[in-house]
Parts: C-alpha cells; structure tokens; sequence
C-alpha cells in the first residue's frame, strides 16, 4: 500500500479484528493479495471471553489453526441453562461431546486474535498488515474504489484507489456509513453487559458454560483456558441487566471499565453452589461495560467493488454466541468467491452476498428474540406457574428441543449442515477436522 492518488493496491480490507484477519488468511492462501488497514496503532490483545461454534471452529481449522488455538482454549463440553436460583433447566452437549465433527471453543478473545494476527505476519510477513491506519473516507470512482485514511502513526492522510475494497470494521463501521448514509446508530436492547476475567477454581467440570437467569438478569459463566500450575482457571463472566446505558456512543467501545464493587451488588443474589457471581466480580483481573446492540438488518452489504462482513455487516447480540462464528463464516465465503472470480471483483462479492446475507440477517433476528435463550424465560415461566410434580423435569424435552433445534438451524450448525461442511475438500493441508484443546481438567 503506498500513498499517491494514483497507485494501485492489491485489496484492501479495512479492520484487522476476527473477520479482517481471517479474511487475510483466506485469500492469501487462495493466492489472492490484499493487506489490512487497522485503526488500533498497534496489534495487542484485547477483549474477553468469546465463544467459538464448531461451524466457526471448522473455518480456523481449514485455516491450519486448530494446533495453535488448542493451546490457548477450552473445548466447551455442554452449556447448561439455569434458573434464577441456580437450578438446571437443561445441560446442552456441544462440539464434538454433542457427536458433531467440530468442537466449541471458548476462548480469551484476545488470544483468538493473537493466534490469527500471529499466521498472517508469519505466513505472509509484517506488511500484510498496516496498523494505524483508520478509514476516513471511500467512495466509488468507475472501475476503483478510492479509500482516504487518517495515519494515526506518522500523522498525515493516505489515499488510494483500489480494485476491491472489505469493510471489516465493526459495529461503527465507516464502510457501512458510506454504503448507508443516514442509518441510525446502533439499536440497544435495554440490557447492559457487565463483562469481566477472573481467576478462580475450576467451576464444574472446568469445560462447561452456564447462562443462569432471565434475560433481563442473567449471568453468563465459562472458563476460556486451562488451569495454571496453583489450579485457578480463568473465568469469562458476563453480568446482564436491564438498565439504560449512558449515551449512544458506547456501542464501538468494547474497553470501557467499571466499578466491580457496583456490579458485585448488582448481583448479589447471583451465589450458586457453583459459582459466587459477586466474589468472581470482586476478584476480576478485568471489568468492564458494554451496552448489548445490534443494527435493523440490510438487504446490501455490497456495492459493485465495495463489500461488508462480520459487525460491519450483521452486527448481532451475543446470544447464542454467534458473531465472531458468523463473521468467520463471512470471511471464508468472500474469500471462496473472490478466488473463484478474481477478475471480476462486483460479480465475486454479490455471490458472496447471496451465499451469506439470509442467513446472517436471519440471525441477527434469532437473537433479538432471545435465541436458545428463550429456554430461560420459559421455565422461568413455569416456576412461577407453580411447583411442579416430583421429578418431572421444568420444561419437556420436546420444548427444549423446539428451541434449541431451531435456532442451530437458523445459524447454520445443526449435524448435517457440519458434517456436509466436514466432508468438503481442505484448503490447508493439514486441516484436520477437529481441534484438540486441552481438557479444563
Ligand atoms: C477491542 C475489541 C474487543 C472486543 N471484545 C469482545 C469480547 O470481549 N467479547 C465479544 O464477544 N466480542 C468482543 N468484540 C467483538 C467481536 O470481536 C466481534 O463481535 C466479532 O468477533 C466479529 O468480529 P469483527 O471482525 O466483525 O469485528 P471486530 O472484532 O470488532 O473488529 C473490527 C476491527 O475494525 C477496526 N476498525 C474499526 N473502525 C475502523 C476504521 N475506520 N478503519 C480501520 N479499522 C477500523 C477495529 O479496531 C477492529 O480491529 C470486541 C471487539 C473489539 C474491536
């Protein structure tokens, strides 16, 4: 990438997060150049926990990242919902426990991160990304797209024309905004997710997520690694509750801390015999805030030789743990359609729209309305309606599966959408079909 109105780039990914880096990583491995501009001065770790599905899983496996990640995650064995009290309505097999040919991942989103920024310098060297470099501007010229981005690093402005231009630039995308003029900001949803790390005893068997609650208080739990030499394992906790959030511009900042003490007695009454949600918030490495949005979905996320993916394009809640799996799942698919067309850069990303923008929008909507979540607000339901018979179970398996069956095939990762994905030809030779973490305990 070089300065002057008139040079040439290969294609320009803007947003070096989880869906601009495997982009990366996908079209150079189909032969495809392009580098990455990123607005972040320099590449660390940042974020929390973050769930990978085994559809998401099976897209980083074909990227040949499956060892590096097995390192740094925790094959999740089943996620369990709870009730208010603690109580379990359903304990849900995942991955590979469940007999699917991928795992569920859950993972520090900054080793995520790490593990993906890591290939693309080491595999196509440090210029395959340019941090601090901050989009401004893009707009369409005949055959090019031409980019202005603010040099956060040497000061100045960079312009370029490009022959195809990745929007990969979150929820605040400013390639949405160009492509959607006058869209509002993000929508939120009356929750506030209090977020944080902590380092404790392994919860349960150290593999297993719990989302106990109701949606407008609810705790999320999982251990994102295995446990170090004294036996403590780091803990992802989310704290959800139904407040408004102090201004529109929250949305975007995913690094905002906030008072432990405050969250701690938010949630007082959240002390299961597995987990002490207050002691767990006190003890935090990390906490911090950020207000649960998304966006109305668009029927376009493509404009001749302008495209979005991942936030950029569908942001969602973070419900039924499907952005950066969606995300990945755009990532592969654009970078399948570019290389299969690479002369014809309009024409690849409109079948990259075709093949992805149902789905992702159907999702996106899936989570509004609570996704596997809805479990919850059932059997909360029913408790209240009254105790139930001795050893009748809070909500019968068929309800269960009604919601949790439906919402894996909106996303994409019921068995026989994985195992078809399975049995497609590799990309990376030495993709296996499954990572192997090492066991929480
Ligand atoms: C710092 C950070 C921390 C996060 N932490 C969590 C978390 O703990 N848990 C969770 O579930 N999700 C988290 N997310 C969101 C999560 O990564 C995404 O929801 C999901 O993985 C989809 O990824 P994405 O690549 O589309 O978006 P993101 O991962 O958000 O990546 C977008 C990238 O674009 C860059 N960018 C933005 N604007 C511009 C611009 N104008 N020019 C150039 N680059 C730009 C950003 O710096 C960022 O690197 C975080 C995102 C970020 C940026």
């Amino acid at each position: 990438m070089t300065g002057g109105a008139n040079a040439m780039a290969p294609i320009v990914v803007v947003g070096g997060g989880i869906a601009g880096l495997a982009t990366a990583l996908g079209l150079h491995a189909r032969g495809v150049r392009c580098v990455v501009a990123e607005s972040a001065r320099e590449i660390v770790p940042l974020g929390v926990g973050i769930n990978l599905l085994p559809h998401g899983v099976r897209v980083l496996t074909e990227l040949g990242l499956a060892d590096a990640l097995a390192e740094v995650a925790i094959e999740t064995r089943a996620i369990e919902y709870r009730a208010r009290d603690g109580r379990l309505i359903h304990s849900d097999p995942r991955g590979r426990h469940a007999g699917l040919p991928f795992p569920q991942l859950s993972i520090h989103r900054g080793n995520l991160h790490t593990v993906l920024y890591r290939a693309l310098i080491e595999r196509h060297g440090e210029d395959a990304i340019r941090p601090g470099l901050r989009l401004r501007g893009v707009e369409r010229r005949g055959a090019f797209v031409h980019a202005c981005f603010e040099d956060r690093r040497h000061g100045g402005e960079l312009r370029f024309d490009t022959e195809g231009l990745i929007g990969a630039d979150g929820v605040m995308s400013s390639v949405r905004a160009a492509l959607h003029p006058g869209e509002p900001p993000p929508r939120g949803s009356g929750i506030v997710m209090y977020r944080g790390l902590t380092w404790a005893k392994p919860m349960l068997d150290g593999r297993t997520m719990v989302i106990a609650g109701v949606h407008e208080h609810k705790v999320v739990l999982y251990p994102v690694r295995p446990p170090r030499r004294d036996g403590l394992q780091l803990i992802n906790w989310v704290a959800e509750h139904g407040e408004r959030f102090g201004g529109d511009d929250a949305a975007g900042d995913w690094n905002r801390p906030v008072d432990r003490a405050t969250v701690a007695a938010l949630f007082a009454d959240c002390r299961f015999d597995f987990a002490d949600v207050p002691a767990l918030v006190r003890a935090a490495e990390v906490c911090l805030s950020y207000p649960m949005v998304d966006r109305d979905p668009i029927d376009a996320w493509v404009d001749g030789r302008i495209a979005l993916i991942g936030d950029a394009a569908h942001p969602m809640y973070p419900i039924g743990a499907n952005g950066s799996s969606q995300a990945l799942l755009d990532a592969e698919a654009i970078a399948e359609c570019v290389a299969a067309d690479p002369r014809d850069l309009p024409a690849a990303f409109a079948a990259f729209q075709a093949r992805r923008l149902a789905t992702a929008n159907a999702v996106v909507l899936a989570n509004r309305a609570r996704g596997p979540e809805k479990l919850l607000q059932l059997a909360d339901e029913r408790l209240a309606a009254g105790p139930s018979a001795d050893g009748e179970p809070i909500l019968s398996s068929e309800a269960i599966d009604a919601v949790t069956m439906g919402y894996r095939r909106t996303a994409g990762f019921e068995r026989e959408s994985l195992e078809a994905m399975a049995r497609r030809p590799r990309l990376w030779p030495q993709a296996r079909t499954a990572a192997v973490p090492r066991s929480g305990t």
